[in-house]
């Protein structure tokens, strides 16, 4: 288990660190925000963080500001914050912000294992079983994919790719992070398979009520149709 720490304070970070790593949890410690916006971008070829502890007052910004900025395109690693910042106010603020647990300094630290055994146990299954987005539901561990209730037929490939873009939806997935995030299930692909798979996905999800866009250059995204019918610009690849 792969754990990502932003943390100022020395001591605690090096508690936690030396703590999580005896339990057999790597520990990858930040004590700035640039530094773990290059943790996170460095962590998508080796899968995503099971958890991100973020300290909220950092020398260069608020790890709220951060963790919006995570949330545009990832929902799904869980965050716990972990602040001196104690009020309702602040809490709410923090959970509002996209946070999944918020621990308040002083904190035991049995506690804090405590949350955060539950929060990758949670991560885990949202990333594995269970995703929805619009009338899609993708099942991880069945490997079946229904839309309003009727099985999808799809090939491994495209299941996959199908889950990647959900994680994410709306928003975009990175071309190179889906060859990226295949090769890690040993489904090797090239750049031009990968456009064949979704433009199969594509034609699969004409009656879903979802669109696969394509930014071009930049890699895919799947979004609810608008009113109205399907958008047709982007229709090919
Ligand atoms: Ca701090």
């Amino acid at each position: 288990m792969r754990l990502l720490l932003i943390e100022d304070d020395a001591l605690i970070a090096r508690e936690l660190g030396l703590r999580w790593q005896a339990r057999g949890w790597a520990v990858s410690a930040c004590t700035r925000l640039a530094e773990a916006d290059a943790a996170v971008q460095a962590a998508t070829s080796e899968g995503p963080y099971a958890l991100v502890v973020l300290d909220l007052g950092l020398p260069d910004g608020d790890g709220l500001d951060w963790l919006a900025r995570l949330r545009q395109r990832d929902r799904l690693t869980p965050v716990l914050v972990l602040t001196a910042r104690d009020g309702v106010s602040d809490r709410v603020l923090g959970l509002r912000s996209g946070a999944d647990d918020y621990l308040v300094k002083p904190f035991a630290v049995e506690e804090l294992d405590a949350r955060v055994e539950a929060l990758t146990r949670r991560g885990e299954a949202r990333r594995g079983a269970l995703l929805h987005f619009g009338r899609i539901t993708w099942m991880g561990e069945q490997g079946q994919v229904y839309v309003g209730g009727q099985a999808l037929e799809l090939s491994p490939r495209e299941f996959e790719v199908l889950g990647l873009l959900l994680q994410r939806a709306p928003h975009l997935v990175p071309k190179r992070a889906l060859i990226d995030a295949l090769a890690q299930r040993n489904l090797e692909v090239g750049d031009s398979a990968a456009e064949l798979y979704v433009s199969r996905l594509r034609r699969k999800l004409a009656a879903s009520g979802t669109v696969i866009r394509t930014m071009r250059g930049f890699g895919y995204m799947l979004n609810l149709e608008p009113e109205g019918g399907a958008a047709s610009e982007d229709a090919d690849d």
